[in-house]
């Protein structure tokens, strides 16, 4: 290895530390850290933004790139990283230091208000954070640079390489082919389902079936955790995480540049696939549900497996995008796609967000909103400043059926492997076509190699055709 080269990735290793060390800060601070936190929290991931971006953008760090990437006979991952860090750099160093803290410090105070907002029920009270949220991102979207389409930056921020002319249509048909189908599901007669709501499913005993059912996915304990969650839903919450979980104990360990998820789409597709395709199918349960009922005789008592599956599967018009079904769940993104496309473009003031937001529901879910608690201020992310990301949970769902009718394809017995409760070909094929890589090829990229064909809405309506038998 030249000096040249290790002086670079030595640099690169520190950034990246650098901006880990911003996810555990910003893990706790979703989790564990008490309200009091807030304003600390706020200065100290400003303060470490800052470093990150001086680092990155660094004339000195600049050189040692150049110097680096002009090495002869770099290998593929070598490339990779320098294509990686260079892109990274690019769209950092247009940004003043200024507007990077700025816009740290606003998330900070944003989400601390949502909070009280949301629990009393009061957009105003959140509404000055947010027009400040826009101005400061739109801010940043015209200093990154783009073709017209302001939302595109933020986009690309969490979806590499995608942009809204491209998304747009694939969006469409989606939402073409999915609101027939909710009319159908929920024509239908409704599922028993009022097992799920008895309140006597105990948080201990959901914890440890929580660990049994990760464990039995390929979990491994001593990478990762999973902490209590209550609700009816903690054991899908535990799939949905462990699958997030089980993609990062999959990339590559070496703490390079590379070491990282190419999109949060791709990151999305791996808890979706877990949750969903598999944590919500019958030849799971058929391994799972003997077990599920000997843990809890008193609620499964009166329940068979086919009305257990019934239950899991029920698609109704919800309010709340985190507990909606897999049916309805993308409406739920699609309408949050055209409502933060409409404001980041100026077509929509902030303070008719709530409005716009009920008649969205109407037309895409179905059902209007009672209050702003279960309506426009249920999410954290526009808190937090994230534009552009709820795009990528349906990015995910999309990338997780075509991963998973690829899979398919592969392992002609991978639906009896997850009948006798030992789903581990499936999980050392995901390694391989997509974990392993880490950063060092765009998402879509890794979906073409894996499957043969880039974004398309079409598996994951045929999947849902199919399973509901539609
Ligand atoms: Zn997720």
């Amino acid at each position: 290895m030249t000096t040249a080269w290790s002086h670079f990735e030595a640099a690169a290793r520190e950034i990246r530390a650098l901006e880990s060390i911003d996810g555990l800060a910003g893990w706790d601070q979703e989790t564990f850290m008490p309200a009091n936190g807030a304003e600390a929290r706020a200065t100290q991931r400003a303060a470490l933004k800052g470093v990150i971006h001086e680092k990155l953008t660094h004339d000195r760090f600049g050189e040692l790139l150049e110097r680096a990437a002009a090495v002869d006979g770099l290998d593929t991952r070598q490339l990779a990283m320098i294509r990686a860090v260079r892109r990274d750099r690019e769209r950092e160093i247009r940004l003043p230091l200024r507007l990077v803290t700025e816009i740290a410090e606003e998330q900070g105070r944003a989400v601390e208000a949502w909070k009280i907002a949301r629990r009393e029920s009061r957009f105003s009270l959140f509404l000055p954070h947010l027009k400040r949220l826009i101005a400061l991102r739109c801010e940043e979207a015209d200093a990154r640079g783009h073709s017209g389409e302001r939302y595109d930056p933020l986009l690309d921020g969490s979806e590499p390489g995608m942009t809204t002319a491209r998304l747009r249509p694939i969006f469409a048909r989606l939402r073409d082919g999915l609101v027939p189908l909710v009319e159908e599901l929920t024509s239908r007669p409704p599922p028993r389902t009022d097992f799920l709501s008895r309140d006597v499913w105990d948080t201990d005993v959901q914890y440890a079936y929580s660990i049994d059912l990760i464990r039995g996915i390929g979990f491994n304990l001593e990478a990762g955790r999973l902490d209590r969650n209550d609700g009816a839903n903690a054991i899908f919450s535990a799939l949905h995480e462990a699958g997030h979980g089980l993609y990062e104990q999959g990339l590559p360990v070496d703490g390079s540049p590379l070491s990282n998820a190419p999109s949060m789409g791709i990151h999305e597709s791996q808890s979706r696939l877990w949750e969903n395709f598999i944590g919500r199918s019958r030849p799971f349960w058929s391994h799972w549900f003997p077990q599920l009922k000997a843990r809890f005789p008193e609620p499964l008592a009166d329940v068979s497996l086919d009305e257990w599956l019934g239950a899991i599967n029920a698609v109704e018009r919800s309010l709340i995008r985190v507990d909606a079904d897999e049916v309805t769940y993308n409406l739920h993104v699609l309408a949050r796609f055209e409502l933060e496309l409409a404001f980041i473009r100026g077509d929509l003031k902030a303070k008719d967000l709530p409005g716009a937001w009920n008649e969205k529901y109407e037309k895409f879910v179905g059902i209007r909103p009672p209050d702003d608690r279960q309506g426009v201020l249920q999410d954290i992310h526009w808190a937090g400043g994230d534009f552009g990301y709820f795009p990528t949970y349906s990015i995910g769902n999309m990338y997780a059926a075509a991963l998973m009718q690829a899979a398919q394809r592969d392992l002609p017995k991978l639906w009896d492997d997850v009948a006798a409760g030992n789903p581990r070909a499936l999980l050392d094929w995901l390694r391989a076509k997509v974990h392993t890589h880490g950063r060092a090829k765009d998402a879509e990229q890794i979906v073409i190699e894996a499957t043969g064909e880039g974004l398309t809405e079409k598996h994951l309506l045929s999947y849902l055709r199919a399973k509901y038998a539609v």
